[in-house]
């Protein structure tokens, strides 16, 4: 079957399934385990609303980020269980108090990742924490816009080209809708994520109750993979350096649509953008180590929330220089395809799982590495920068 733009360039979103008034397109997960659409050409009428809806062919205003601030949740709970700072459920708690709905990304009870809605703090819960999977829409694009023509307050949470999808489907602004993205180094792949989960399943005995990818350990910037199972019992490791992890940081296990990304830039479809405060300056906060999020202000509406928001804030204005984060995760257009491409030739010419058995493993001087560099990377941020020059010019020279 076809996909309704070039398969490379499908970001997976799903609007085009909600606007087909035939129900010819479909999402599945390719050969590498990432969602794309698929057109049954056989009851297509040809109308081109999927062409006009999709955002890898049709880029909705953008938005100039206006203000970028550092910022942590005051409630130690909240702090607790998010992935960085918090801010995602500081916002959604505001679209509750004004008895709205929040849209977000949870796991489903059979650990498919999923976007849901909930009207209660509660349900709040499973939407914390990011999962780095591509989460599945379908039906929720109708939803949002239901619910918005009804007039109620609507927070919708979810990637840059998930967010770009929306504002093509909905067609208009809306005063109801508060949109939010993150800055976004890719999804990574269900079918891997899938066989790493069934691995430890057999390991445990027991099937996995649910997953977390940054479940905070002795600070936020090196999180854990945490999986419980039914039989009570957990398993625990290094986010970004498991078989899933790594090959996610080093951009092996990514989706190719991740690798043309036309949605991170400084330009945003949404009011706000949220993401981990950047590697190098975030030592300077005292409470580094709980959590802190990037939060940029990307439209008037944004700056009126945050207005109402920022006494539950801990925080200060920064100025764009400074915010090595956003800078890092701009400008994924042009990324090659060569080793993420060779990766999934080795995984898929072994089988997933077979690839998972033989590479679960981390060598103990791999995770001794991994705790160093990160213990280099803090003195170093520590240094003025003329002690930094002598040091580089010293190794350079010696
Ligand atoms: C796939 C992915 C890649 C990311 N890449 C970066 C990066 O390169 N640099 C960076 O600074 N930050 C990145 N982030 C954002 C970062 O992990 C935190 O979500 C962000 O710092 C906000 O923190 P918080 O404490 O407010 O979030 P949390 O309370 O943890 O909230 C997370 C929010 O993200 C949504 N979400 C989670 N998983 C998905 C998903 N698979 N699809 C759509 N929405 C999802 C949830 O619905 C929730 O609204 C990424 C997040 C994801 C999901
Ligand atoms: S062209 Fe129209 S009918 Fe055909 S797949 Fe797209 S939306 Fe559906
Ligand atoms: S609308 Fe989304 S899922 Fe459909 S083809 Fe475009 S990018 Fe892919
Ligand atoms: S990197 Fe771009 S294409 Fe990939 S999930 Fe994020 S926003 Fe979507």
């Amino acid at each position: 079957m076809n996909c309704i733009t070039e398969k490379q360039k499908c970001t997976g979103c799903g609007a085009c399934v909600d606007i087909c008034p035939k129900g010819c397109v479909s999402i599945a997960l390719d050969d590498d385990g990432f969602l794309v659409s698929e057109i049954d050409e056989s009851i297509c009428i040809n109308c081109m609303k999927c062409r006009k809806v999709c955002p890898s062919l049709v880029l909705p205003r953008m938005n100039p980020i206006k203000r970028i601030l550092s910022a942590s949740a005051k409630d130690k709970t909240i702090l607790a269980e998010s992935s960085s700072g918090g801010m995602f459920t500081v916002i959604a708690k505001y679209a509750l108090d004004k008895g709205g709905v929040v849209y977000g990304a949870q796991f489903d009870d059979n650990l498919n990742c999923v976007h849901a809605s909930t009207d209660n703090i509660s349900g709040i819960s499973p939407m914390r924490g990011s999962k780095y999977i591509g989460s599945n829409l379908a039906g929720i694009y109708k939803s949002v816009k239901n619910d918005l023509a009804k007039g109620i307050f609507v927070l919708f949470s979810g990637t840059p080209c998930q967010n770009a999808a929306l504002s093509n489907y909905l067609g208009k602004d809306y005063d109801n809708l508060l949109a939010v993205d993150f800055l976004c180094h890719g999804v990574g792949s269900t079918r891997l994520f899938n066989a790493y989960i069934r691995f430890l399943e057999t390991k445990y005995g027991s099937k996995a109750k649910t997953a977390y990818f940054r479940k905070k350990r002795k600070n936020f910037l090196q999180p854990n993979f945490k999986v419980e199972f039914q039989n009570g019992k957990s398993y625990t490791d290094y986010n970004y350096l498991n078989v899933f992890g790594s090959n996610f940081a080093n951009r092996k296990n990514i989706k190719s649509s991740c690798n043309r990304c036309a949605f991170s830039s400084k330009d945003r479809a949404t009011d706000f953008t949220i993401g981990d405060y950047g590697l190098k300056n975030v030592f300077r906060f005292p409470n580094w180590k709980s959590g802190v999020s990037v939060i940029t202000l990307n439209t008037k509406k944004a700056q009126r929330v945050f207005n109402v928001v920022k006494e539950e804030i801990s925080g200060e204005e920064k100025r764009r220089e400074e915010t090595v984060c956003i800078i890092s995760t701009l400008n994924r257009r042009n990324l090659s395809d060569e080793i993420r491409d060779k990766f999934f030739a080795v995984v898929k010419s072994v089988g997933f799982d077979a690839f998972v058995e033989t590479n679960y493993k981390v060598s103990f001087i791999r995770k001794r590495k991994y705790m160093y560099t990160f213990f280099l990377r803090r003195v170093s941020s520590m240094l003025p920068m003329s002690v930094k020059r002598v040091l580089k010019s010293w190794l350079l020279n010696r």
